[in-house]
């Protein structure tokens, strides 16, 4: 499918397929075929060859070590390496990392960008974002926070307790949500502080057991509960405006909303594919499989709703170049997640018990993908959103001009 996307654009993810094709994709197959977990040497080696094809960390600025691209211009090569289970990983494109990154650059002070930044996109150090809360903490409403930090003097005394954070077991530094304005409303009292998992007071009390746990790299991210018990950090650990946590963390989100859509998409078109060769290949009754009208029409469903989201991504991206697109993105997100979910269960169920084994990447990508419903805002909180926004015009006058009738100009179905 042609989106036209800028030259730029397609210049890159020409590129990032390449390597994705040479490198990343043979080297998954293998690991699926022979259960043999990827080495972080390996990884570390994805990274130098992504250096020498100048595809390194695509979101992130020249400046900092990376390609310098808008969520335009980075929307197809994310796509491209939606398709590998280790295709972001190898770029190092991959959430949570991705997001965070993105937050430093936003608004981190120049000395954090060194600090922080700068050894977080070469991979020396590793970073999670700490906001959902065991109830009834933050969660789907996070004006629930609960965890705090307290000024003493030139330190923050931060207590909580986190869960749910990703690549929270290996983490350098937590960017935690806390609240430190406790008479104002959250939205105007709550900061993010960087936290080190060094600190004196930092549990990381487990990986919470979840689907899709099993990865192919050696890799431990895992999702981390994590307590916070009186630990100090300088008043300068604050990441951005103190009392502005809220709007960062939305500004977080809506990037990593959309590049969570570019590579799921890129997930569920691999997953197409996979299916698409099985049923062309795989005979039953008489023909392929391919032949079977009842398949033919959910395979055309399914292309034309994974076109309708990548459309829809591709508009918000735009808008989010442009403004905060609140909107626009969580439609965009809800939609996409829905979508690709649907699609690999479809790519699943067409490949039979390969669809369920493990030799094929579908069950990962099963796995994998559920989560994407929840997420950044579960569909139902984005459907709250979207629903305020569609009833936010309708005053009385609204009402008055939809509803009304010209007495005169209606028929009476009698008279006639
Ligand atoms: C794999 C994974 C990775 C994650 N990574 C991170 C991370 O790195 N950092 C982080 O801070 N958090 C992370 N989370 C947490 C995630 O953001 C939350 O799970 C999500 O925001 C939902 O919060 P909750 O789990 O507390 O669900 P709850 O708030 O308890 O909501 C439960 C369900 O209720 C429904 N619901 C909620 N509100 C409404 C409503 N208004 N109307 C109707 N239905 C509603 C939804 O279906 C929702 O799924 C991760 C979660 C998962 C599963």
């Amino acid at each position: 499918m042609e989106y036209h996307d800028s030259e730029k654009a397609k210049e890159v993810a020409g590129r990032v397929e390449d390597f994705m094709e040479e490198v990343v994709l043979p080297r998954e197959r293998e690991a699926l075929a022979t259960g043999e977990q990827i080495t972080m040497d390996e990884i570390h080696d994805f990274w130098d060859q992504a250096k020498e094809r100048n595809l390194f960390a695509p979101q992130v600025s020249e400046e900092y070590g990376g390609q310098g691209l808008d969520f335009q211009d980075m929307l197809p090569s994310f796509e491209q390496v939606g398709r590998s289970l280790i295709g972001a990983l190898a770029i190092r494109a991959n959430a949570p990392q991705e997001g965070n990154m993105h937050t430093f650059e936003m608004v981190g002070t120049e000395a954090q960008k060194e600090e922080y930044l700068r050894p977080l996109v070469q991979g020396e150090i590793q970073t999670a974002f700490a906001m959902t809360e065991p109830k009834q903490g933050g969660g789907s409403d996070p004006k629930m926070l609960q965890s705090t930090a307290v000024k003493d003097g030139d330190e923050w005394v931060i207590n909580g307790h986190k869960w749910w954070t990703s690549d929270g077991l290996n983490a350098d530094y937590y960017l935690a949500m806390v609240r430190t304005d406790l008479d104002a409303h959250p939205y105007s009292g709550t900061s993010i502080i960087l936290v080190p998992s060094e600190a004196d007071g930092v549990e990381v009390v487990r990986n919470v057991p979840h689907l899709g746990g099993h990865g192919i790299t050696e890799r431990k991210g895992g999702h981390a509960e994590v307590k916070f018990d009186n630990v100090r950090v300088p008043v300068e650990n604050t990441l951005g405006e103190e009392n502005e946590g809220f709007q960062i963390a939305q500004m977080r989100l809506g990037g990593g909303r959309l590049t969570h859509c570019m590579r799921y998409s890129g997930m569920a078109e691999r997953s197409l594919d996979v299916a698409k060769a099985y049923l062309a290949e795989r005979e039953a009754f008489g023909t392929t499989l391919e032949e079977k009208q009842a398949l033919r029409h959910r395979i055309a469903d399914a292309e034309t709703r994974l076109h309708a989201a990548r459309c829809m991504v591709r508009h918000a991206a735009r808008e989010l170049d442009r403004s905060d697109a609140r909107i626009e993105v969580a439609m965009a997100k809800m939609f996409t997640a829905n979508v690709t979910n649907e699609t690999i269960d479809l790519a699943l169920q067409c490949c039979g018990g390969n669809g369920i084994g493990k030799d094929l990447p579908i069950a990962h990508f099963y796995e994998n993908v559920r989560a994407f419903r929840i997420v950044d805002g579960a569909d139902e909180v984005h459907r709250r959103s979207i629903a305020r926004w569609a009833f936010e015009d309708i005053d009385e006058t609204e009402v008055e001009n939809a509803l009304q009738f010209d007495e005169d100009l209606r028929i009476d179905a009698l008279d006639e």
